[in-house]
């Protein structure tokens, strides 16, 4: 599996597998068959109520820790100093784990600068390997490397054939943080998987849309965490490195963008009112 390298020298597999709305009962399983079809990357949240069963996967499979690459997010309600340490350790302790490799801020919202000195702190003692933050839009991402010590080495955001951000991956490049993309597959949405532009690109190399938008990602350095709870699917999606999109199909994909979410706004104040307040049992 290729891997790229964070501005701190940790090396992260460029896909890895995501359990976004995967239920607790079924995501030992998910991640079980996942962990058989080659991931070593796995992308789970506090919010999302899985890590436990994340956690009994990784432990029965086996694996060395030091092949496998986990991230887990803090959510909103546990932003803020202290509050972010306890919350780190409950994460460490329901994934059955002793260090993470990459903990994320998972939304811009409350006092994330408070959870960012703890995180920095996490990530100084060698309790992450590396930290990030999830959902930052341009701004609000360099104001927080500009007033802390640690840039993030990492911001996970919605991005996919839709909505692209060329913008937002030059800013991060320029600033060290690597782009991963949450939704590579925009959940499906927009009738991606019927794309016309990505149908004919998918028959001419003998792949599926969903292998093509995938590779497309990898090619402009973006890591990608497709989810699927169907073992064909996630041989699918990770069967994208033997080949390669001509620099014309990587032109024709780039027409399809239009620059704005598919999924989750995070500028509307009504979501970002919403989100915000969601509470989650972490
Ligand atoms: P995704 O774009 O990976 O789409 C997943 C859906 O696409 C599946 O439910 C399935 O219906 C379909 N699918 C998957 N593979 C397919 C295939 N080969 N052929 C046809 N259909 C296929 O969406 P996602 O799960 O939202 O995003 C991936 C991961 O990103 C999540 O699981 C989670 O780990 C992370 N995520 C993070 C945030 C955040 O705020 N940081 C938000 C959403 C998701």
């Amino acid at each position: 599996m290729p891997q790229v390298t964070l501005n701190n020298g940790v090396q992260m597999p460029v896909l890895g597998f995501g359990v976004y709305a995967i239920a607790p009962e079924h995501t030992e399983q998910a991640v079980t068959d996942a962990l058989a079809a080659g991931y070593r990357h796995i992308d789970t949240a506090a919010g999302y109520e899985n890590e436990e069963a994340v956690g009994r996967a990784i432990a029965k499979s086996g694996i060395p820790r030091d092949e496998l690459f986990i991230t887990t997010k803090l959510w909103v309600q546990d932003a803020g100093e202290d509050s972010t340490k306890r919350a780190f350790d409950r994460s460490l302790r329901r994934l059955g784990l002793d260090y993470l490799d990459l903990y994320l801020i998972h939304q811009p919202f409350g006092d994330y600068y408070g959870a960012w000195r703890a995180m920095q702190d996490i990530n100084r003692q060698d309790a992450a390997r590396a930290i990030g933050v999830s959902n930052f839009y341009a701004d609000r991402l360099v104001d927080l490397i500009d007033h802390n010590e640690i840039t993030p080495a990492v911001n996970q955001i919605e991005t996919h054939p839709y909505f692209q951000r060329g913008a937002d991956q030059d800013l991060m490049r320029k600033r060290g943080v690597q782009l991963q993309s949450w939704g590579p597959l925009a959940q499906g949405r927009d009738d991606l998987f019927t794309d016309p532009v990505l149908t004919e690109i998918a028959i001419a190399h003998g792949k599926t849309v969903a292998q093509v938008v995938l590779r497309w990602l990898i090619q402009r350095s973006i890591v990608v965490i497709p989810k699927s709870v169907r073992p064909e699917r996630m041989a699918e999606n990770i069967d994208v490195f033997d080949f390669q999109l001509t620099e014309d199909e990587m032109n024709r994909i780039a027409t399809l963008d239009t620059g704005a979410s598919s999924i989750f706004d995070h500028r509307d104040p009504q979501s970002v009112s919403w989100l915000g307040n969601v509470r989650f049992n972490t």
